[in-house]
């Protein structure tokens, strides 16, 4: 069902579509970024619990926020300095993390402009297929871009995102998507969930959060969640910020693969995150600072929990990293399902 939202600053109008699947799943998404504003999923008694945080305005999605739910790109996470060299030309990138690029930079990042959406179904599920041509330098790119991203959302309660994209010049991609998960109805902090990631290494970080280059072993530190660990604890464990890192999944090829699970045990909710992607961010909502947001709910650090598939941050710089280099006459192709359960 497809509805008005509201306009963006240019008056370009947003539309929101709600998706509502046999297994009782209902999304809503805004054309503006593609964003996910509301996914509910029945808990293990059959009630409908809203475990995304967003907004219920365009105003909010507009103004700064963090990232909420959007699809990210073209180049998701942290570019060192705001720049890369492709064939000894230098790309500068608008910079707007002191002084790298994060998560695509300004007006024209993906989670800021608005997508072309044609619904579909068919008897697996209900989907939303977004497409959108990003213009060769946008952000300071290269490269006409164009991408296109498809929400399928199941009659078993997945949530299923692919995206594909084509460059006319050699150009750096990598795609991911937003959503902060909060299986308490988003009513209090993700302290009370336990995590599982399927990782052995990670990618250490300066303090502006820019990878070394070294892959570290998570072995005897509090980066350890190849076991489910309540995420309470480990950010007790981790100090004050809690985690905002690069896992390196465990995995040797680029099928799709089991990377992450996050559990609540009130609500009885388990989500599986599998994907095709190297490796996840997994983010435990620091930054997110006393923000009015849906339900008259007032959001505060570690609000939220992203866990977002994508290749390795800077891997534009950093050459051990796998390529993030897209040519013309190649796709760019990529896989991610979050599926929920509940008992
Ligand atoms: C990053 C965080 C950043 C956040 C934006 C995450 O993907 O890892 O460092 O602060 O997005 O809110």
């Amino acid at each position: 069902m497809k509805s008005a939202f509201g306009k963006t600053k240019e008056g370009t109008d947003v539309f929101k579509y709600i998706i509502k699947t046999k297994g009782g799943l209902n999304a809503s998404v805004i054309s503006y970024g593609g964003t996910v504003t509301s996914l509910k999923i029945p808990d293990k008694n059959g009630n409908l619990v809203d475990v995304v945080l967003g907004f219920d305005n365009i105003e909010q999605y507009l103004g700064p926020h963090p990232y909420f739910g959007g699809i990210i790109g073209r180049y998701c996470n942290r570019i060192a300095n705001g720049c890369f060299k492709i064939d000894d030309k230098v790309y500068n990138l608008t910079k707007n993390n002191n002084g790298n690029t994060l998560h695509g930079g300004e007006e024209k990042a993906f989670h800021r402009v608005v997508w072309n959406i044609q619904e579909f179904e068919n008897e697996e599920g209900i989907g939303l297929n977004m497409s959108h041509a990003s213009n060769d330098n946008d952000e300071g790119f290269p490269g006409n871009l164009n991408t296109k991203v498809t929400y399928f959302f199941s009659h078993n309660n997945e949530f299923k995102i692919t995206y594909s994209a084509k460059t006319d010049k050699p150009t750096h991609v990598n795609l991911t998507h937003h959503s902060y998960f909060n299986f308490n109805g988003c009513k209090k902090n993700i302290y009370n969930h336990d995590v599982m990631i399927n990782a052995n290494k990670y990618t250490p970080v300066n303090k502006n959060l820019i990878p070394t280059g070294e892959l570290l072993d998570v072995k005897n530190t509090p980066f350890d969640f190849l076991t489910f660990k309540n995420i309470g604890d480990q950010i007790n464990a981790i100090g004050e910020t809690g985690f905002d890192n690069n896992y390196v999944l465990n995995k040797h090829n680029l099928d799709l693969t089991l990377a992450a699970k996050v559990k609540e045990h009130n609500s009885g909710i388990t989500l599986e995150i599998y994907s095709t992607e190297p490796g996840i961010q997994f983010y435990t909502g620091y930054f997110i600072d006393k923000i009015k947001a849906k339900n008259d709910i007032k959001y505060d650090k570690f609000y939220g929990l992203a866990l977002e598939p994508q290749h390795f941050p800077d891997s534009p710089n950093i050459k051990s990293f796998p390529s993030t280099l897209l040519k013309p006459g190649e796709e760019y192709n990529s896989q991610t399902i979050y599926r929920f359960l509940a008992d």
